[in-house]
């Protein structure tokens, strides 16, 4: 069986778990830690990171850095993870669902506006397969209505927005990196995303006024951070807050992977060209609709899916393959119509995001895919669509 998904290992892991572990120091915030958030300070240009044990951790690093309370509106796309949503719902935030584009799984940058109320307190777009929301309108949207932004840029490292720029042609602005738009950005680095450490995330906060809380929130609400940087000379507790901080087990083994970035973005993005050159006649056919990618918006490799024409189409593509002995997916249940919300659920209905639910198909998307497994992928799918 071909898998959907097989986490990559560098070959590095090991001997700097191995450091980690005979370093002496393996609870958080230690040299592996430093080492990663440097790396992303430094590659990237993020003002401020602090690694968290998941993304969903982040994000309810977010929730509380922005002092969401019962009765504040949050606007979330239906068509996202879970957690996008859970991390504002346990500080007893109204979550106020946000329809996909037509032409993109994402949030409708269009349909956000008409959501806000007084009691909106923040927009969280997710940037879905690494592909950017057009953060150039949410922000604009977000700035008149003085509310903050959470960039779930979880699918997202190494993936850029290009924001217009008067004097150059569309298309060609500055380069932003996902994740350091908005007033916060998480990331992830669970199994399933491009660059892993089995489960964890990270913090990016860009706006000043958020970083000294954010160390104290992820410090078991203490100045311990501060302490250990010999600002202040005795730590204690001093605010609300949690274990958000990885250990240096985790961070030793993410650094492997960071390493290696350039390696590991290059070959997914080939595996995404691949899949997307060899699909274009499908499309022309009519038979699927590939991903679409916006002209201010960048490919970064993290997943390749397939919408199909309806849901039977779908169910019998996946059993087709699975017959072929290939693993694909589909995912996302559109999270008003989730067991947990559609009772508190009072919007309209939203259509796009339940044509991804029904109709959207991933295919598998991993490392250890050779040439011939794409291939052979390729030709199924192709086969499928033949005899149907
Ligand atoms: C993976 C993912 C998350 C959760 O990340 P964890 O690190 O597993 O907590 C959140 N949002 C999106 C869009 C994701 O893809």
């Amino acid at each position: 069986m071909i898998p959907f998904n097989k986490p990559y290992l560098t070959g590095k892991e090991a001997h700097y778990l191995y450091q980690a572990v005979y370093s002496g120091h393996i609870s958080g915030n230690g040299i592996y830690t430093k080492k990663c958030q440097a790396f992303f300070e430094e590659r990237w240009g993020f003002k401020k990171t602090l690694l968290t044990t998941s993304c969903t951790d982040a994000l309810e690093m977010c929730a509380m850095l922005l002092n969401i309370e019962p009765g504040d509106e949050v606007i979330v796309p239906s068509y996202t993870f879970v957690s996008t949503a859970l991390a504002f719902v346990r500080q007893g935030a109204k979550i106020v669902f946000a329809d996909s584009r037509a032409d993109h799984p994402g949030m409708d940058e269009d349909k956000i506006e008409q959501l806000i109320t007084p009691k909106t307190k923040a927009i969280v777009p997710v940037h879905y397969a690494g592909v950017a929301c057009d953060m150039g309108k949410i922000m604009a949207i977000a700035n008149k209505h003085h509310i903050f932004v959470v960039e779930d840029a979880a699918q997202a490292v190494d993936s850029y927005y290009r924001s217009p720029t008067p004097t150059l042609p569309q298309g060609e602005g500055v380069k932003k990196p996902l994740g350091s738009i908005g007033h916060l950005g998480c990331f992830s680095f669970h199994e399933t995303k491009n660059i892993q450490c089995g489960e964890g995330g990270l913090l990016a906060i860009n706006d000043d006024r958020f970083v000294k809380r954010a160390e104290i929130l992820w410090e078991k609400g203490t100045n311990r951070a501060e302490f250990f940087r010999g600002e202040i000379n005795k730590y204690g507790w001093v605010d609300t807050g949690s274990s958000f901080l990885p250990s240096e087990l985790n961070t030793s083994f993410l650094y492997a992977q960071l390493e290696h970035l350039e390696e590991i973005q290059n070959r997914r993005k080939a595996i995404w060209d691949t899949y997307h050159n060899a699909f274009a006649t499908l499309q022309a056919k009519g038979m699927v609709v590939l991903p679409n990618v916006p002209e201010y918006a960048t490919v970064n490799g993290h997943m390749y899916y397939l919408i199909c024409r309806s849901l039977d189409v779908r169910t019998a593509l996946i059993q087709y393959l699975k017959q072929h002995n290939i693993h694909a997916v589909f995912h996302y249940q559109s999270l008003h119509k989730s067991e947990f919300y559609k009772n508190k659920y009072t919007g309209e209905s939203l259509v796009q995001a339940d044509k991804y639910t029904q109709q959207l198909v991933r295919l598998p998307f991993h490392l250890d895919l050779t040439n011939d497994d794409l291939q052979f992928i390729v030709n199924t799918i192709k086969q499928f669509f033949d005899e149907e």
